[in-house]
């Protein structure tokens, strides 16, 4: 199989209240697929980096009747959530489509639009729910030629312990469990798994879930991070073959260094870092970007968190993987964004080798 390098895309935003209460000035500029970082302190040191999009949503854009955010003038400036979706919506359907593992994830600060860009809010659709339109549609126009389902799933990874968005009753002590099999790998025993025609009601149902669930255990959600799992099988009537993909979706815990106050750091077992899912998937990424560069690299730290072993394949493994990295525009969070921006170039070198996962219908 040929080798696939994760591609990395960064949006920057519009300046929120706060940022410009305090009378933010705007940090970050883009010439095509290029982004340009200043340091606030330091006139002389722009930097920049290159990667496989870069998306200005910070200006040029107005909100038509409905509240949708789109470009001031035709044509505009401003990236909106249909031309993200164009470049790595798309792609990411006909992957999984083909029969690819595909994978999305979300990566940046707290507030930087993580959610905004995989989700949405109201009218501006993410990421998740136009690609699972879009599924749907192709599984109608295709419904002569082949038999497919679709199943959904939504869990919420926070301290280590896993939370099952969709299954009310089971919120067991200690969370579910992660085993690993052979032929599988790692995945979540007894997660739900839902067959679906539309995902909308189901996002709906885990994300309130997901509210009360971080209020159960006294959390800040920002902390947490969030996985949709969509299913697709295909059998197909005339070559009797079944494919089956995986598309994972997910909305990263923000980056921002993070303390822990009061009951909270009650909650943590002593020596948990607050994080050590996002610390492991750094780890991870930075182990795969040396071998990618050639270094000897003796232990990829999978094992060390529950999001790193979840998101085995999609990391050097069995996945076409897409990372969007979002960003705030403001001077005031340029410590962050650097250190995102290092973040998402090193993922940029992850080498991955997917394959189609087809097998003759039984
Ligand atoms: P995060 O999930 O990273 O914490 P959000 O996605 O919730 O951040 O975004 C924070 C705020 O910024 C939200 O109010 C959102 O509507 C706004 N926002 C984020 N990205 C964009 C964008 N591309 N265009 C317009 N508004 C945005
Ligand atoms: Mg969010």
């Amino acid at each position: 199989p040929g080798k696939d390098c994760v591609k990395v895309a960064v949006r920057v935003r519009p300046f929120n209240k706060r940022e410009r209460d305090a009378g933010g000035r705007c940090i970050i500029s883009m010439a095509s697929s290029t982004i340009t970082i200043q340091d606030p302190r330091n006139s002389q040191s722009p930097r920049s980096f290159c990667f496989d999009y870069a998306y200005w949503s910070h200006s040029g854009f107005t909100r038509d009747c409905s509240g949708l955010y789109i470009p001031e003038e035709p044509g505009g400036r401003y990236a909106d959530q249909g031309s993200v979706f164009q470049d790595l919506g798309e792609g990411i359907l006909e992957n999984a489509l083909q029969g690819y593992n595909a994978t999305l994830l979300a990566y940046g600060q707290t507030g930087s639009g993580k959610s905004y860009s995989m989700v949405g809010y109201g009218p501006n659709k993410g990421l998740v729910p136009t690609l699972s339109d879009k599924l749907f549609q192709a599984i109608r126009a295709n419904q002569d030629s082949r038999q497919c389902q679709v199943f959904f799933s939504m869990l919420e990874i926070y301290n280590e312990q896993v939370v099952d968005l969709l299954s009310r009753g089971s919120r067991s002590p200690g969370g579910l469990r992660v085993r690993e099999e052979q032929q599988r790998g790692f995945y979540v025993e007894g997660l739900r798994r839902v067959p679906c025609d539309s995902v909308e009601q189901l996002m709906e149902q885990g994300t309130r879930m997901r509210t009360t669930a971080t209020t159960h255990m006294n959390a800040n959600s920002s902390r947490s991070h969030m996985l949709i799992i969509l299913q697709l099988k295909q059998v197909s009537h005339i070559a009797h073959i079944t494919k089956q993909s995986n598309i994972n979706l997910v909305d990263l815990a923000g980056s921002e260094r993070q303390r822990v106050s009061g009951s909270e750091a009650d909650r943590l077992k002593e020596g948990t870092a607050i994080n050590l899912s996002l610390t492991t998937l750094g780890n991870v990424i930075s182990a795969l970007a040396d071998v990618a560069v050639g270094k000897k690299v003796v232990h990829i730290p999978y094992r060390d968190s529950v999001l790193t072993k979840l998101l085995q394949s999609a990391l050097g493994g069995n996945s076409r993987t897409v990372m969007i990295a979002a960003l705030s525009p403001a001077d005031i969070c340029y410590e962050e964004s650097i250190s995102t921006l290092r973040y998402a170039e090193r993922a940029k070198r992850i080498q991955n080798r997917a394959v189609v996962n087809e097998s003759p219908t039984e």
